[in-house]
C-alpha cells in the first residue's frame, strides 16, 4: 500500500530522498535535491509568441511560495533577456521572501538594484562581472557552490554586449543522503561555437556535472553536441528553450528535451568524481 502511495505523489510533490529537475517553461527550471532548491530563469514577461509561458496557475504557486516551490534558497538569472527575466517580478519575490537568494550577470542584478531605489527592504543580490573569456569565478550562498563563466549569446558576434552566464551549482554537500554533491549547470541562451568552451575546459571538467541545461540548439548541430560531449560532459543533458512548436530535429532525435510546464525529470545522483 505504502509503495502505491508514493508512486502516485510521484511528480506532484517533491520526495526529499530525490534530485529532480521540473519543468516551468522556456529556459525556466527548478531543481531540487534533498531540501535544497533552485530556480533558474524563473520570472520573465516575454515569449516572442514562440516560447513557452509558464500557465498561470503554476506562477501563482511559485510567487506565493506553494508546496512543492517552497523553500528557494536561489535563484539564478542568466541574462537580462525579456524571455529569461523580469525586474520587477525578481524584485517582488525577494521583498516577499527575504530568505531567497539571487544571483545573476551585473546587467541583470542592476536593473534589480534600479527599481528598488529608495526601497529599504533588506534583499540579498550576488552580482557576477564577467568579461568574455575572462577565468570562471564561484561564490557560496549557504549550502550551495556556485560558478559561472560568460559564454557569449546565441548569433555571435552580434549580440556580444549581453552578459549570458552559464551557471554551475552544486547542491547539498554532506548530506546524509546525498552525501557526494549534486551538480547542475544551466547554460542560458549560449552560443553552441566550441572556441568560447574550450578556455574553459579544465574549470568544468575538475568536477562532476549531473545534468545540464543546454537550449535545444545544441542538440541542432555537431558542434553544439560536440561541446557537450567533449567540454561540458554532463552525465544527463535536457534540453531547453524549446519552442512551442517543437522543432521537426527534436522530435525526430533521441535527445531529451522539456515542453510541457510540470514536467519532472529525476537526476541520477550516482557516485560522482
Ligand atoms: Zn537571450
Amino acid at each position: 500500500m505504502l509503495v502505491l502511495i508514493v508512486t502516485a505523489n510521484k511528480g506532484l510533490t517533491h520526495d526529499r530522498n530525490q534530485a529532480s529537475a521540473r519543468y516551468l517553461a522556456n529556459e525556466a527550471v527548478m531543481v531540487s535535491v534533498g531540501s535544497h532548491k533552485v530556480l533558474f530563469d524563473p520570472f520573465f514577461s516575454e515569449t516572442f509568441g514562440i516560447y513557452q509561458k509558464i500557465p498561470d496557475p503554476m506562477l501563482s504557486d511559485i510567487e506565493a511560495a506553494t508546496p512543492p516551490y517552497d523553500d528557494i534558497d536561489l535563484i539564478v538569472i542568466s541574462h537580462a533577456h525579456a524571455d529569461h527575466f523580469d525586474a520587477t517580478r525578481v524584485l517582488a519575490y525577494l521583498i516577499a521572501h527575504p530568505s531567497t537568494h539571487v544571483v545573476g550577470p551585473q546587467q541583470a542584478i542592476a536593473a534589480i538594484r534600479k527599481i528598488q531605489a529608495g526601497g529599504k527592504s533588506h534583499i540579498q543580490l550576488h552580482e557576477v562581472s564577467l568579461q568574455i573569456g575572462q577565468a570562471a569565478v564561484q561564490l557560496q550562498v549557504n549550502a550551495l557552490t556556485i560558478d559561472a563563466v560568460r559564454i557569449p549569446h546565441a548569433g555571435w558576434p552580434s549580440r556580444a554586449e549581453v552578459e549570458n552566464l552559464v551557471f554551475r551549482v552544486s547542491l547539498a554537500q554532506g548530506d546524509h543522503i546525498f552525501p557526494e554533491q549534486i551538480t547542475v549547470m544551466h547554460m542560458g541562451d549560449a552560443d553552441a561555437d566550441i572556441d568560447h568552451f574550450l578556455p574553459h575546459r579544465q574549470h568544468w571538467q575538475s568536477k562532476t556535472t549531473h545534468l545540464v541545461f543546454p537550449p535545444y540548439w545544441f542538440f541542432a548541430s555537431a558542434e553544439g553536441r560536440d561541446i557537450l560531449q567533449s567540454v561540458v560532459q554532463a552525465r544527463q543533458q535536457i534540453g531547453v528553450h524549446v519552442p512551442v512548436e517543437i522543432p521537426m530535429s527534436l522530435q525526430q532525435g533521441t535527445e531529451d528535451f522539456f515542453s510541457q510546464p510540470g514536467e519532472v525529470r529525476i537526476i541520477d545522483v550516482g557516485a560522482a568524481k
